[in-house]
Formats: structure tokens, sequence, C-alpha cells
């Protein structure tokens, strides 16, 4: 079918971080291709990935960048958070640092994002449930308690990740419309 491409109306940047291992990868190409990949280092080395996606009948593109390796504290540049207006920070649920290290990552957002970014809390691996270690009542408190969106999700069946990137999209839109 050869479909003429609509025009894209919006450009967003989004940034994925959090500690490594939590799943950042996986989200995004859950997110963009719909893909899971168990041996994740095909993704290595890829800056961004895009999914184009309608929002009150405007044509977004999502440019949602990973930070492909560099998690140590601080190894993240400026560079990674200019010019993004969405931010989701992942920990996985069945590793309480990854959930205590959240903080620093929304402390690195502040410092070096933009003030008015919006920012979703992903806690992923929800089908990981036997082994969890972070309460959901945990991380709805920080969340609420920073200001931050919410969900817990999973990249390898899926679940809420399409919801969680349309709540951050949704709300991007509202604040540049
Ligand atoms: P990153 O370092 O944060 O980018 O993490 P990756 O996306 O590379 O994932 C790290 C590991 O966790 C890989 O072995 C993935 O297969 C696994 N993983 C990622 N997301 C999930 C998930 O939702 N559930 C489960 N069970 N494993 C996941
Ligand atoms: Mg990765």
């Amino acid at each position: 079918e050869n479909m003429i491409p609509d025009k894209i109306d919006y450009v967003f940047k989004v940034v994925v971080i959090g500690d490594s291992a939590v799943g950042k990868s996986q989200i995004l190409s859950r997110f963009t291709k719909n893909e899971f990949f168990f041996d994740s280092k095909s993704t290595i080395g890829v800056e961004f990935q895009t999914r184009t996606v309608t929002i009150n009948g405007k044509i977004i593109k999502a440019q949602i960048w990973d930070t492909a390796g560099q998690e140590r504290y601080r190894a993240v540049t400026s560079a990674y958070y200019r010019g993004a207006l969405g931010a989701v920070v992942v920990y996985d649920i069945t590793k309480r640092q990854s959930f205590d290290h959240v903080a620093r990552w929304v402390e690195e957002l502040r410092a070096h994002a933009d003030s008015s970014i919006r920012i979703i809390l992903i806690g992923n691996k929800s089908d990981l449930v036997d082994m969890r270690a972070v309460s959901a009542e945990d991380a709805v408190e920080f969340a609420e308690d920073q200001g931050l969106f919410f969900s817990e999700a999973s990249a390898l069946n899926g679940d809420n990740v399409d919801t969680a990137f349309f709540r951050l999209l949704q709300e991007i839109y509202g604040a540049v419309s």
C-alpha cells in the first residue's frame, strides 16, 4: 500500500534514564517496535528510536533517547538531556537499589534538563511479581512527593508500556500546544 506520509506536527525528544539492567533499552524497543529481546546487546549503540503517534489529532514523532550503557552516575552528559521535553525514569521492581537510586536520577534531570520537563517513573519487570523488592505503595509515595507520573510496566509482556508513554506524550503535548 502506497501511503503518503502525513506531515509531522511536533517532534518530542524524550530521554530514558535509570540504573543499568533495569530494562531501559527493552522498554524502548517495546514502545517503538513492539519487540523484546532477551539478549539486549542488539540495541547497544543505538542513540535513539522513534515512533510516530497521533495525539488529539496531531501527528507527533516521539524521538526517544537511550543511554546505551552510560548509566554510571554522572556519566550521562548534559548533551543527552538538551532539548528533552520528557523523561522516563526506570527502575526494576525486583532490585531495591535501582529504586533507591531513582532520587539521584531525578536530581540529574533537575540539574541538567529544562525545568519544564515532564517525567514519568516506570517500575519495570512487573511480570516478575514473585521477586518483587519494591512495593507499589513506596513508588506511589515517592512519585507523588516529587510530582511525577508513575506506572509499573513490563517490557517483556508489554503491560502498560504504551499507556505510560502515551500519558507522558499527552502531558508534553498539553504543555507545548
Ligand atoms: P538496560 O541496561 O536498562 O537498558 O536494560 P536492558 O533493556 O538491557 O535489560 C536488562 C535485562 O533485563 C535483559 O536481560 C532483559 O532481557 C531483562 N528485561 C528487560 N525488561 C524486562 C521485563 O520487563 N521483564 C523481565 N522479566 N526481564 C526484562
Ligand atoms: Mg540499555
